[in-house]
């Protein structure tokens, strides 16, 4: 792998920018210029390859949820993060009200806005500045901020996420007041990252949650597969099973543009590019991180495929 390989891949998902659109419903997010695109890749072996905005900030929106599980999983255990989720792929759009409001269950999983609302209602007591703290440790950035304008235009238009969690409320999931966590969840969204920030987040995933440089353990090996494996099956909301089919890499989306995705043992990737899909995925990331997979033979399953050369067959 080479800068050669993220410059092709980059330029093979450029064109589908084009046939997408950036996020509207939150305001501050519709200046982003839906051109935009930036990759970075960190391998186990120290290297850091980047290519195009790697460095351009943006907001990490639903990223963070896999930051937010990570913490909640370390912090309170298995039995109490998913006594407030389940671990089932809804099917249904990432803000979706339906799969909650016709029964008396928990949300679907700790990465739909439900879900992800209700994980937080764990994590209040620990405030903002211990998870921008977190979140800084994570992904190996000091610099990371909360960006005012994006978190004040959500803020303003969040009726969407307050009737979830109020619903969330009435059914008992969220114990605390609902105000203060729905805050706290909008504020984690608004966190300012980049995709080398995602690519550093993505190395510690690949590697059991230490850092492959440094030895230094940042999140335990249960916690890594848990995440990791819901990152699987439910971290591109909708369209989490047609991206295992073609990319097969543990990933997560946000609708400011971010993807990170994790190959096993091996690489954090980190890709940015705004215009999303109608399911709220960037667009031309999906083909770029596909290009990648398809390239260098990442997909997880590709282990199921019996290669000419392989020592079964000799
Ligand atoms: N902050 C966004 C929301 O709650 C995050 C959604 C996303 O990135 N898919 O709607």
């Amino acid at each position: 792998m080479d800068e050669t390989l993220l410059k092709q891949a980059l330029e093979f998902g450029r064109p589908y920018a084009e046939k997408g659109k950036v996020a509207h419903y939150i305001p501050e997010l519709s200046k982003a210029d839906w051109h935009d695109l930036g990759i970075s890749v960190h391998t186990i072996d120290g290297r850091q390859l980047r290519y195009g905005l790697h460095d351009r900030r943006f907001t990490i929106q639903s990223i963070s949820k896999i930051i937010n599980l990570a913490i909640a999983l370390e912090h309170f255990g298995f039995d109490a993060v998913f006594h407030k989720a389940k671990m089932e792929p809804s099917g249904a759009a990432f803000n979706s009200m339906s799969r909650i409001s016709d029964s008396e269950d928990i949300p679907f999983n700790p990465l739909v806005n439900s879900g992800a609302i209700a994980i937080v209602d764990l994590l209040l007591p620990m405030g903002l500045e211990a998870m921008l703290s977190s979140a800084r440790n994570l992904c190996a950035d000091n610099e990371i901020t909360l960006n005012e304008d994006v978190f004040q235009s959500e803020w303003t238009n969040s009726a969407r996420n307050h009737s979830l969690a109020y619903l969330l409320k009435s059914k008992g999931v969220i114990t605390q007041d609902v105000e203060e966590v729905l805050k706290l969840y909008t504020q984690l969204c608004s966190l300012n990252v980049n995709a080398d920030n995602l690519a550093s987040l993505g190395l510690l995933l690949a590697n059991g949650g230490v850092h492959p440089v440094t030895g230094r353990r940042f999140l335990e090996e249960e916690v890594v597969r848990t995440v990791v494996t819901i990152m699987l099956t439910c971290g591109m909301y909708d369209g989490s099973g047609e991206f295992a089919v073609r990319v097969g890499l543990p990933s997560k989306s946000g609708v400011g543009g971010g993807i990170l995705s994790v190959v096993p043992g091996a690489l954090g990737i980190g890709v940015y590019g705004p215009s999303l899909d109608e399911k709220g995925n960037s667009i031309a990331g999906q083909r770029i991180l596909e290009y990648i997979s398809r390239t260098e033979k990442l997909h997880i399953m590709d282990r199921f495929i019996r290669h000419p050369d392989s020592a079964a067959q000799a």
